[in-house]
């Protein structure tokens, strides 16, 4: 690998000096808690659905080869995902660390970021699985709106904005994404359980997995993600 790299920053010890890595099924609440720790940290969110819906929405070579794939619910082949996470977080504002949100999606995925962050001198990713029962996913997928303008997350069900269709933030217009609809809802739980689920198990023979029940308020999984971050190595 080539080197145009910017060394992870040591020199704030209280930052967070590592990858974050949001685990769990479609709807379990990896968006909406890590743009709140990225936030807290003042680190980058990396969602790789959010960079790969901006890919389709400019019709970029990339975007072309993802749109049909992600209309159906599969997942993206890792050789595209993983060229764009690289070029990514070697981007300097990643050098305090990052928040990973729907990456990696299979082990191939995970033993490559695994190798990447070894490269580049970052120590061993936390891992946070957001564990949650299949029965509520179904109604948190089909009740999120998304803010086109700032990417805030509702649900018309469980935390609706304070204006039908507006975000409470900066007024932009809430949009529902296409694969949130029922058909296409299935084969994503089912591409999540065959491809992974098993990195739940990856995650935890290396000893960096923490588990945290997803089924609880927003809140409540806010503090419990910012806990288990804080536990480790002392992180504030
Ligand atoms: P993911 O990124 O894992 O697909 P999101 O963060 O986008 O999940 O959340 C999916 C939907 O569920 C959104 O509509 C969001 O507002 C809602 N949601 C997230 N966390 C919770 C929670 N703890 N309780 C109730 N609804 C939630
Ligand atoms: P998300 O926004 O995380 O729900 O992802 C939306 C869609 O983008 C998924 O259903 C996949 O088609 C694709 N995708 C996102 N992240 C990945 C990834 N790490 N690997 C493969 N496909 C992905």
């Amino acid at each position: 690998m080539e080197k145009s790299w910017v060394a992870p920053d040591t020199r704030h010890p209280n930052k967070l000096d590592r990858a974050v890595i949001f685990l769990g099924p479609p709807g379990a609440g990896k968006g909406t808690q890590a743009k709140e720790l990225a936030k807290k940290y003042g680190v980058p969110h990396l969602s790789t659905g959010d960079m790969l819906r901006e890919h389709v929405g400019k019709g970029t070579p990339l975007g072309k080869a993802a749109k049909p794939i992600m209309e159906r619910g599969d997942l993206v082949p890792d050789s595209l995902v993983l060229q764009m996470i690289r070029e990514r977080i070697e981007r300097p504002d990643c050098s305090y660390g990052f928040v990973f949100d729907g990456f990696p999606r299979t082990v191939a995925q995970a033993k490559y970021l695994g190798e990447l962050l070894k490269h580049h001198g970052y120590k061993r990713p936390f891992v946070i699985h957001l564990a949650i029962d299949s029965s509520i996913l179904m109604r948190r997928l089909t009740g999120r709106r998304t803010c086109k303008v700032g990417g805030e997350i509702y649900n018309i069900y469980e935390r609706p904005p304070k204006v039908e269709g507006i975000c409470d933030a900066d007024g932009g217009e809430l949009m529902q994404r296409p694969d949130d609809r029922e058909e296409v809802i299935g084969p994503r739980l089912q591409a999540y359980e065959k491809q992974t689920a098993p990195l739940a198990a990856y995650y935890g023979r290396l000893g960096l997995l923490h588990g945290i029940d997803a089924a609880k308020s927003v809140e409540e999984v806010g503090r419990q993600v910012l806990q288990s971050v804080q536990g480790v190595r002392g992180i504030r």
